[in-house]
């Protein structure tokens, strides 16, 4: 890692001093390539959804769209913001285990959106809906597979989950024209978990639910117009961990999904990818305040924390890992020194980075934590404490671009009602 940081020849350090800090920037080149490199392995039957949950920000939607990407989400949002990026709703789809009444009434559709059903009540209340509206809606079914795939420390399905209806559950029902006839059963959904590094994992898993999506159908008497084999492809952030290989992947996943497409041409398949594509492409920057030694350890309090990036608290082992990081502005090959980075937060957790190696850090020193694109701001505690959420700016074709600006006083207190003493 370079201590000059530049991102397409724009230097990291002149975009945090003009857009101020703590910062969030992304290398559009870096998300293209990600996404392309995928691409041109993967088997042409299988379509890419962009999971928005991953980083909602409409640009960065934007870019996956233009390269043709659609959107899996989750939230009247979500799906505002996927069609404000010009995401087709026909490559839309919406999950999630809670809908609402209103949300399920702007999702359902017969040639756009496509719902993904999580419980039977939930497939109850898309009936009434469909009727309310006279509409034959295309849903799909969201199952929770009894088959358990492990691998990479994951071991996931055949668990009781929030998620999706049991396999068994759902091989189980009679007649589901007769219990829901105003909808149109077109397709089965599984997700099997996140942060996905092992090849044989995923294909496991996609070979389970291509398998189970064939045999629900036929069961239930459905058209099997889609199958969703999840996704939740990994990137590696840790020391112990290698990123997966898109071409050593994808010449094992593409004989399975070509097993499947030749048996049925017609059915699509979806892959979900949200950390997989965006991780990589983000920075987090942040500038050092203040540094102190304590008991013998040294600690750098610095503007950013994990209110606005929680992954990189490394939770999820038993000894704290940390993200790759970088001090900008200091020759790499400087002698480096255990440093506990810290941010504002009035918590023990608020800590970035445990005895992390870093140049002697001084009060004004940047600080760039790496492959921060994904579950940043949108999965962290951004209110605790009223610092609001940090500002956005993504790079692209050689262009800084403000593409979102940093939450101000007025966002964050605006909408608190005070008690009129009065009434
Ligand atoms: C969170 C989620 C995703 C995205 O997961 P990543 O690990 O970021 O790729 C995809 N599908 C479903 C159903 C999810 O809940």
């Amino acid at each position: 890692m370079t201590a000059d940081h530049r991102i397409q020849g724009i230097s990291t350090a002149e975009l945090a001093a003009q857009h101020g800090t703590p910062l969030y920037v992304y290398d559009a080149d870096l998300l293209r390539d990600q996404y392309r490199t995928l691409r041109e392995v993967l088997h042409p039957a299988v379509e890419i959804f962009y999971s928005l949950k991953a980083n909602p920000n409409v640009a960065i939607c934007a870019e996956l769209r233009k390269l043709g990407s659609g959107a899996e989400v989750s939230s009247l949002v979500e799906l505002a913001t996927a069609r404000r990026a010009g995401v087709d709703d026909a490559r839309i789809i919406f999950l999630g285990p809670g809908k609402s009444r209103e949300e399920l009434a702007e999702a359902l559709s017969e040639d756009g959106c496509t719902v993904v059903c999580e419980s039977f009540g939930e497939l109850d209340l898309c009936e009434e809906l469909a009727r309310e509206h006279a509409l034959s809606p295309r849903v799909m079914l969201r199952v929770n597979p009894a088959f358990e795939v492990r691998g990479a420390g994951l071991s996931m399905g055949g668990k009781p989950r929030q998620f999706g209806m049991d396999e068994e559950q759902l091989l189980a029902v009679d007649e589901p024209a007769a219990r829901w006839p105003s909808l149109r059963i077109v397709g089965v959904h599984a997700y099997m978990g996140t942060r996905i590094l092992s090849e044989d994992t995923v294909v496991r898993n996609t070979e389970g639910i291509l398998e189970l999506a064939e045999r629900i159908s036929s069961r239930l008497g459905f058209p099997l117009d889609v199958v969703d084999i999840g996704g939740g492809l990994g990137v590696a952030y840790f020391d112990n961990e290698s990123d997966l290989d898109p071409k050593s992947l994808t010449q094992r996943l593409n004989p399975v999904v070509e097993t499947f497409h030749a048996r049925r041409p017609g059915t699509r398949v979806i892959m979900e990818l949200g950390r997989y594509l965006t991780a990589p492409a983000g920075t987090y920057v942040m500038r050092v305040r203040y540094t102190k030694t304590s008991r013998g350890e040294r600690f750098a309090i610095t503007d950013g924390g994990t209110h606005h990036h929680m992954a990189a608290v490394g939770i999820g082992s038993f000894v704290k890992r940390n993200f790759p990081a970088t001090a900008l502005g200091r020759s790499a090959d400087t002698e480096t020194e255990p440093w506990n980075v810290c941010g504002p937060l009035c918590t023990p957790g608020d800590t970035l980075l445990k005895k992390a190696s870093l140049p002697d850090l001084r009060p004004g020193d940047l600080i760039a934590i790496e492959r921060s694109g994904a579950y940043g701001p949108s999965a962290s505690p951004v209110f605790f404490l009223s610092h609001g959420h940090p500002a956005e700016v993504l790079v692209a074709d050689g262009r800084a671009h403000l593409v979102r600006r940093r939450d101000t006083l007025d966002d964050l207190l605006g909408k608190q009602v005070p008690v009129d003493p009065e009434s």
